[in-house]
């Protein structure tokens, strides 16, 4: 028997594969402690997709599902909607073999709660001994704990998990250097790779820039080209004017040169720089599906969602920085960084590597030699090959993951 309890850190998903969600919670019982009626709670349905729960006055009240999941597992949530979070105390979610035989119980306390949507759960690699991922998931509760005297009110949505798919490895380029068509490009067709290449669509035709030509180049032969905004602009220090002018510029100038319908739908923030601003404004007003951040104190291993609310795939990629490889970000050797993919397959994660100028020699700062290039791509064929590792584009990513369900209420 394996149990293990811990503080889920953070209340942010992490998704870096589909999502299945337990059909409905139609067969979602609930149960009361140290009320034992379930009529001693306030239940209404919602056809098969919520549950209103009032909880009892200061009973602990559990949400019980059972769904036979027979194949490894990720990862493992509840959803769960919180109108006034000064009534709750904690969530607790348990999931296991049938009777628990194998689980783990996962608490959030109360000052991790949010008003609005709450993702109560966790993955396979915050709770690593816990043998029954690879068994797969049977039963499942929510335990939903009142402030004393209090009466909780939430809306259960369901449990959703992740199967234990393929790792991903996304290979982005930014900026969009001519080295990069001269260099990087013919690397990547002779070994059947396609790549996102992020352009500064301002610079285009400069004399370290890319031509028109050689992004239409690129696209013929497969690779994504997507906006860097106009000027190279950190989107989250300017106003929104100047967000929109970026993108409006950016995705003008794309439209021009006959890009296809995924450059719209992908981006990489400048700088790493983006909020919740940047985010609206390109979801909703640009179409970006989802963009990537800059690497540096972030995990190689997930894909990250940086907002919730209202929907959920308004989502962020981080990625793991790949540099000059020798003295990157994170002062990794090409060889450290050769273990970090493989570290990445042993996960079952997902990533993107941030590539910048791909030079012959000589390179310096975040640029990397074609030599090293050539070494690291080798070894994501090897894996690719093996069986081990996909190498999805980022709009291929896009498409694996919008799966995940949209929650309103
Ligand atoms: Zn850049």
């Amino acid at each position: 028997m394996v149990a293990r309890t811990n503080l889920m850190p953070s209340h942010r998903i992490k998704a870096p594969q589909v999502f299945h969600k337990f059909e409905d919670t139609t067969d979602t019982h609930v149960t009361a402690s140290p009320v034992t009626n379930e009529l001693s709670n306030t239940i209404t349905r919602d056809g098969a997709q919520t549950l209103h729960v009032v909880t009892a006055t200061g009973a602990t009240t559990e949400l019980l599902s059972h769904k036979d999941v027979n194949e490894p597992i990720y990862s493992f949530y509840a959803l769960v909607y919180v109108p006034d979070v000064s009534n709750i105390s904690s969530f607790t979610i348990f999931a296991g073999s049938a009777g628990y035989a194998e689980f783990v119980i996962i608490t959030l306390s109360s000052s991790n709660i949010v008003q609005g949507w709450n993702v109560v759960g966790g993955t396979r690699s915050t709770f690593p001994a816990a043998t029954f991922w690879d068994a797969g998931i049977q039963d499942s509760k929510l335990r939903v704990s009142p402030q004393s005297g209090k009466n909780a009110e939430v809306y259960f949505y369901g449990f959703v998990y992740q199967a234990m798919g393929r790792p991903t490895l996304s290979i982005t380029h930014d900026d969009g250097t001519v080295g990069q068509y001269d260099n990087a490009a013919p690397e990547l067709d002779a070994r059947s790779l396609s790549a996102t290449f992020a352009v500064i669509t301002g610079s285009v035709g400069n004399s370290s820039s890319m031509t028109t030509t050689m992004l239409q180049d690129l696209i013929s032969r497969g690779h994504t080209v997507c906006s860097h905004t106009h000027n190279h602009v950190k989107l989250s220090t300017v106003a929104d004017s100047v967000i929109r002018s970026e993108m409006t510029l950016s995705h003008d100038f794309l439209r021009s040169i006959g890009a296809p319908e995924e450059s719209f739908t992908v981006f990489i923030y400048p700088n790493g720089g983006t909020n919740a601003t940047v985010q609206s404004i390109l979801q909703n007003e640009y179409g970006i599906k989802t963009a990537r951040l800059v690497g540096n104190n972030v995990g190689y291993k997930d894909h990250q969602i940086v907002a919730l609310d209202p929907v959920i795939d308004r989502q962020t990629i981080n990625t793991y920085s790949m540099n000059r490889g020798i003295v990157g970000y994170n002062g990794q050797t090409i060889s450290q960084l050769l273990t970090s993919i493989d570290d990445l397959i042993t996960s079952g994660g997902s990533a993107c590597l941030m590539i910048h100028q791909v030079l012959t020699s000589g390179a310096t700062g975040l640029d990397l030699n074609l030599s090293d290039y050539k070494t690291v791509l080798d070894h994501i064929v090897l894996r690719r090959d093996q069986g081990l590792l996909d190498v999805p584009k980022m709009s291929t990513w896009y498409d694996a993951i919008k799966g995940v369900p949209r929650l309103t209420i």
